[in-house]
């Protein structure tokens, strides 16, 4: 009802013209956007993730509008306009898509063709190399494959509601946001995490690493793949194995930050110097650290938008929008609707 309200004062906003002139009021501003997976929900695959997954539809829809009103411009341009090197075009907007799964190029690139929207997608190098599901893909799975009572006894998922879908779609993202900050190191929380999931995989007899490669959900790019795009997609880093990059050792981030750009300029042949922290994850010192290594840029999971003369280390970006109205994405797109958000809980 409270949702159905705000839709009718949206629109009602919008079409006064009202919203128009805040989009206008922010025309200097460099929207970044983030996503990740793109799925078609048609595409034949022997599960889905709990984590909702963007679709060909909704990236098609809000696309549409967002051409409306947005100049389409890849992270490079967008990073180079905030770091005065580039001319500020007015209302430019940016797609930035994180860990690199291979639906980015099957499923968006030929949407994005559509609106020449230019796409950078930040790769986990070591997943490319291994051929390896996230850990949070592959912990998905494996909480999924807990039938009947197989969870009875393990006392890790007690907090995990396995009645219906949709209290285990609630009950999984809240365990798995809780287990990303439950650890004093990132090591300390994959070494349980795995030792988790191996335990589900165990009793269950069945993993996602059995048929990943081939899974239009949580496949990752290999490098040829990565090769052949490269001309059309811009390859950035996400590390090499989704570590969270603030909670690691200086010399594993030295490592995380110099492999995986050598790995990504060896495959692509073009110069790889702009980061995305996994989950958001950084700290002053690792910023030294990325500017050490010559990174220009650096993407964080901050909601917001950026304008020029930006801290290049700490760009903020906002979720890509999937309300199917123009009023509703031009409110996202704009930080209007986080802004909201903000009063909204003060009173
Ligand atoms: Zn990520």
């Amino acid at each position: 009802m409270v949702q159905a309200k705000k839709q009718l004062l949206l629109q009602a906003l919008y079409s006064a013209g009202l919203l128009q002139l805040f989009l206008a009021s922010q025309r200097n501003k460099v929207t970044i956007l983030m996503l990740h997976g793109v799925i078609d929900p048609n595409a034949p695959s022997a599960w889905k993730p709990l984590r909702s997954q963007l679709t060909t539809k909704e990236l098609s829809k809000t696309l549409t509008i967002l051409a409306r009103y947005y100049h389409f411009v890849s992270l490079p341009e967008a990073a180079e306009m905030l770091a005065g090197t580039r001319p500020l075009v007015p209302h430019s907007l940016a797609l930035t898509f994180d860990d690199g799964y291979r639906n980015n190029l099957t499923f968006a690139l030929p949407i994005l063709r559509q609106f020449k929207a230019p796409a950078t997608v930040f790769l986990c190098t070591g997943n490319v190399t291994k051929q390896e599901p996230f850990w949070f893909d592959r912990l998905d799975y494996a909480v999924q494959s807990m039938n009947d009572k197989s969870h009875q006894g393990i006392p890790e998922l007690k907090e995990i509601d396995f009645s219906n879908r949709e209290n285990l779609t609630r009950s999984f993202i809240t365990f798995i946001r809780k287990e990303k900050t439950n650890y004093p190191t990132d090591a300390d929380m994959r070494s349980a995490i795995n030792n988790l999931t191996e335990r589900m995989e165990q009793r269950s007899g069945q993993g996602l690493a059995d048929f990943f490669a081939d899974d239009p959900w949580s496949g990752v790019l290999t490098w040829d793949e990565v090769q052949k795009a490269a001309a059309e997609v811009h390859f950035g880093s996400h590390g090499i194995d989704h570590c969270q990059l603030g909670l690691i050792s200086p010399d594993a981030a030295r490592e995380e930050l110099l492999a995986s750009r050598e790995a990504i300029e060896f495959h692509t042949g073009s110069p790889c110097r702009h980061l995305a922290y996994p989950n958001g994850s950084f700290n002053n010192n690792l910023i030294s650290l990325v500017k050490e290594y010559k990174y220009l840029s650096a993407v964080t999971s901050m909601h917001g938008l950026n304008r020029a003369g930006a801290e290049m280390f700490t760009l903020r970006r906002i979720a890509f929008p999937r309300n199917n109205s123009a009023a509703g994405t031009i409110t996202v797109t704009t930080g209007l609707s986080a802004g909201w958000q903000k009063i909204s809980k003060k009173f």
